[in-house]
């Protein structure tokens, strides 16, 4: 993705009965970089003491000496990468969050959104509860705290059932992990086994990196309660329709995970092979917005028989602080990333494939150095729908206001592109795919059909949200 506007907003990693379990967790939260880079946190236990370190800042940076993973002690330990959308950052947000109630410690790491949060930290302030951040995460830790039920993981399904929107959560119970995610299975969370030990991730990346074999996913509506016994899951909640986030698919997820039970490489070449169908051009070749777009336009190429090449070179050095010069310097926030490749696109009728739209302005000046690197023709393909309406589940991204296609027609668009054409892949089309045909996912970003109720007051497009449901 060219604007880099939309993100997830976290990755989770769990791990039960491991030597050095936090080392492991320190691994899967470093292959998991790209789902949050604000912050990370590891808890572990050896059954009974608790350690925590957690941080400001990328995996490496938050876990920078040998020691601080060293004192995480124990055989089973949680982990979370945070992402915020503002600078604001605090570190009393980072996850996994630890709390001491009636049965001693309890840490949780929360992927997604809950879409009724509003309402109950409304309720539970009125009758007393302090919260000590402003991530409605804590607000399950509260529920779980509350409840009147004997064990831990009762308390947990009784939290649970409270709670509305999205989830992949992950909890250190002090001797067992306790993982979930919600009835609808907005974001995804896979089971893993290394050796005698058993890993949870939001995505298999996690599991190659430490040589774990993916073994299924936890499916939505479960709860999987990991401990010396193995894993025993439960489906308490009643069954309704999937909506697993095509989003992740289309650009979230690192290429070479698999999640809701694909090889995401697989399917987003196949997204780039049926925009090729729908949206076919004559042009002499065809390039991608790197990295995201790779693979789509791998597929584009294939399916068009147009040739893929490297017209566009990005660089992979921009850290977290890296600070805008104040130079008047045309496209400057394009050119700081990108570099056009001239020998490659001078005289060349070009397609350009990226991901997605989201506000079109660093597109346009992408664009622009295409056409001044000698470009003949250029020819925008999108890889998905038009987005038009916000994320409620877990994905931070722009207002609707700011979303380029929510008041603009595709001839608006490509007019205020500059291209010679655009051409999106349609909603159909995106969902009638081989391997995703039959299957529910959510795609309410591009067709503002939400698959549940979204709460008046949920979000950052009322309350100002910052991550993993904050507001
Ligand atoms: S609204 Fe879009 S980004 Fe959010 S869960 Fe649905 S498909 Fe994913």
């Amino acid at each position: 993705m060219l604007e880099n506007l939309i993100h997830e907003e976290c990755g989770v990693f769990g791990i039960f009965g491991a030597r050095k379990a936090a080392e492991l967790t320190y691994l899967g939260l470093y292959a998991l970089q790209h789902r949050g880079q604000e912050g990370a946190g590891i808890v572990s236990s050896n059954g009974e003491k608790v350690h925590q370190h957690r941080g400001l800042g990328e995996v490496n940076e938050v876990f920078s000496d040998k020691e601080t993973l060293s004192g995480l002690k124990g055989h089973l330990a949680v982990g979370h990468n945070r992402y915020s959308t503002t600078g604001a950052s605090s570190s009393i947000n980072v996850q996994p969050l630890l709390i001491t109630y009636k049965k001693g410690q309890l840490a949780l790491a929360h992927n997604g959104n809950l879409t009724n949060s509003y309402t109950l930290r409304t309720s539970m302030e009125r009758n007393g509860s302090i919260f000590q951040t402003s991530s409605d995460s804590e607000l399950i830790l509260h529920l779980v705290a509350r409840s009147k039920k004997e064990t831990v993981e009762e308390m947990i399904e009784d939290a649970l059932s409270k709670v509305k929107g999205a989830y992949s959560v992950v909890f250190n119970t002090g001797d067992s992990i306790v993982a979930a995610r919600d009835p609808h299975g907005w974001r995804p969370l896979a089971l893993g086994r290394l050796r005698n030990a058993w890993v949870v991730a939001s995505e298999t990346c996690a599991f190659d990196i430490i040589g774990a074999k993916y073994e299924r996913d936890i499916e939505p509506g479960e709860i999987a309660v990991i401990n010396k016994q193995g894993v025993k899951s439960y489906f308490p909640f009643k069954p309704v329709k999937r909506s697993f986030c095509i989003f992740e698919f289309i650009y979230f997820a690192r290429p070479d995970s698999i999640i809701f039970g694909d090889n995401v490489d697989k399917i987003r070449r196949r997204l780039g092979m049926q925009l090729a169908k729908e949206k076919p051009v004559d042009a002499d070749i065809v390039i991608s917005v790197p990295d995201s777009s790779n693979t789509a336009t791998l597929g584009y190429s294939e399916e068009s028989g147009i040739k893929y090449e490297m017209g566009l070179i990005r660089n992979h050095y921009i850290g977290r602080t890296f600070i805008e010069p104040e130079q008047t310097i045309r496209d400057l926030d394009a050119r700081i990333k990108f570099n056009p490749v001239r020998g490659v696109l001078k005289n060349q009728r070009v397609v350009v494939v990226d991901d997605s739209i989201v506000r079109g302005t660093t597109s346009k000046k992408l664009i622009h150095m295409l056409k001044i690197a000698g470009a003949k023709e250029v020819h925008f393909r999108v890889s998905s729908p038009p987005i038009t309406s916000p994320c409620f589940y877990g994905i931070d991204m722009p207002t609707k206001e700011e979303l380029i296609a929510s008041s603009k027609s595709v001839e608006e668009i490509r007019k205020y592109l500059d291209v010679d054409t655009l051409g999106y892949l349609s909603l159909p089309g995106m969902l009638s795919m081989h391997s995703l045909n039959g299957r529910n996912f959510c795609a309410a970003c591009f067709s503002g059909k939400y698959p549940s109720k979204i709460e008046m007051n949920s979000g950052k497009h009322v309350l100002e949200r910052k991550c993993c449901g904050e507001f």
